[in-house]
């Protein structure tokens, strides 16, 4: 394990760090310094609670060198005003002993009184995107001393539909900046966002074998398609005692209403559901009468759910298969805290069996499958996205899917399969009438009539 005396910090940086009580930095912390330091792009993907505030601000703030100047040099973008604050506060611990001016700026709030503070001059600015792109437009805040952007909470940000405000923010930062970004769970959005905006980033992420996978049982079903995994979750809950505490993972908002909707009719008192497009305020009920036992099951979505400290969980169930093997870690790890038994299950359709398999490879263990309940119904009903692609004719709202296979060969029809043979029009005209007609040479015509 490494010490903090291998950052090279300053003595003010050391004796924040002490005051602190910090005595080895977090396996975040150890991995992203070296890189941040480098200057290179970076992802790192950790949690909250894995000390990633301090693994990006250690090195920037080891950098950053006192200014008199105005404008800021590091903007930090996160999710909510929650995080804005608590990541100022983590900044203020780490710059006691030194001068630093941090600012952080959120949305629902007078917008004058962030304005007068941006004037006095600032170095590091924490925002939420939408106010920091108000602040930008109305030229209170000048963007063109930035060196650095981190992102935190990359995932959260995507999930609550801030793409087109990120990409905003971009567009107005100066182009040679160092670009950090924190997601907890890698999703399809967070990649393509990544692929989209920076050039190869270095990706970092903890190690995953602290998970403690000696006490959860893992098991697996192969199972046809949604709705067959909707009566065999129907049918697994059927016993209340076993399954008394539940949390069922799936990868998307559609996915998870269509499960609420799907449990609602027989599981209503007992079930809740968290994804982004419920307030702020139904998530947290729904989390809390979770805990309480309330409720016997927790629909969520991988990003809402990391961080749940939810205790007791008799099982986890993911009832998809995460495309990223890294996020059926954090699933299962929700379930087998402290000296307590835990109990996962899997459903992979034959289309997520690879998935499965990387995840098995990522563990160096093999689900064990159990062989699908007899009594189980096997649905044929499929979900629109399980449905072969069915090929429109000639229907003009749709573009053309360019990857839809063509038409069967046929015959030409009689009216192709002619051959040029040059002149058509004179030579079906005269077939016609049986003699030539054309419009004639007018000079020809002229000059005859005289005659
Ligand atoms: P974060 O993941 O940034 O939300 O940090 C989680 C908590 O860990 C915060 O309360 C930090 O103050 C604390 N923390 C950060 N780095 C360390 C460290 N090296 N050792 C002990 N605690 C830390």
């Amino acid at each position: 394990m490494s010490t903090f005396k291998e950052f090279n910090l300053s003595n003010q940086l050391n004796y924040a760090i002490d005051d602190l009580g910090f005595v080895n930095p977090t396996p975040i912390q150890e991995k992203s310094f070296p890189v941040i330091l480098s200057g290179k792009d970076m992802v790192g993907i950790a949690q909250t609670g894995t000390g990633k505030t301090f693994a990006y601000m250690l090195p920037i703030l080891r950098e950053l060198k006192f200014s008199k100047q105005l404008t800021p040099r590091v903007l930090v973008l996160v999710p909510t005003r929650e995080l804005v604050l608590q990541v100022v506060e983590e900044i203020e611990k780490l710059s006691t002993y030194i001068n630093v001016r941090v600012l952080g700026v959120y949305g629902g709030t007078n917008i004058n009184t962030q304005k007068q503070a941006i004037a006095q001059g600032i170095d590091i600015i924490v925002a939420t995107p939408g106010r920091l792109y108000d602040l930008a437009l109305s030229r209170a805040l000048k963007l063109k001393s930035m060196q650095k952007l981190v992102i935190d909470e990359v995932d959260v940000m995507l999930d609550l539909g801030f793409r087109f405000q990120l990409m905003n923010i971009f567009e107005i930062l100066p182009e040679r900046r160092q670009n950090i970004m924190f997601s907890a769970t890698m999703t399809d959005d967070v990649e393509k966002l990544i692929n989209d905006y920076f050039i190869v980033p270095e990706k970092i992420s903890i190690a995953v074998s602290g998970t403690p996978l000696d006490n959860i049982s893992q098991q697996g079903y192969s199972v046809p398609n949604f709705y067959t995994k909707v009566n065999l979750l129907i049918h697994l809950l059927k016993d209340k005692d076993e399954f008394n505490k539940v949390l069922v993972f799936v990868s998307n908002k559609k996915s998870a209403d269509r499960l609420f909707e799907a449990l609602q009719e027989i599981y209503d008192s007992e079930l809740c559901v968290i994804h982004s497009n419920k307030t702020q305020n139904y998530r947290i009920r729904s989390i809390r009468q979770f805990d309480a036992g309330e409720n016997r099951i927790l629909v969520a979505t991988d990003v809402m759910a990391r961080g749940l400290d939810l205790d007791e969980i008799s099982h986890v169930i993911n009832f998809d298969t995460p495309s990223f093997p890294e996020n059926y870690m954090h699933r299962i790890g929700r379930t087998g805290r402290a000296e307590h038994e835990g109990k996962t299950i899997l459903f992979f359709t034959e289309r997520e069996k690879q998935l499965k398999e990387s995840i098995e490879g990522l563990m160096k263990y093999e689900i064990p499958t159990i062989e699908f309940p007899i009594e189980v119904e096997i649905s044929d009903q499929l979900t629109p996205e399980e449905r072969p692609k069915e090929v429109e004719i000639n229907n003009p709202h749709k573009k053309n899917d360019l990857d839809a296979p063509g038409p069967a060969f046929h015959e030409k029809s009689e009216k192709n399969s002619k051959t040029n043979q040059g002149g058509s029009y004179r030579r079906e005209i005269a077939k016609k009438y049986k003699k030539p007609k054309t419009r004639g040479d007018k000079n020809y015509n002229k000059r005859n009539k005289k005659k």
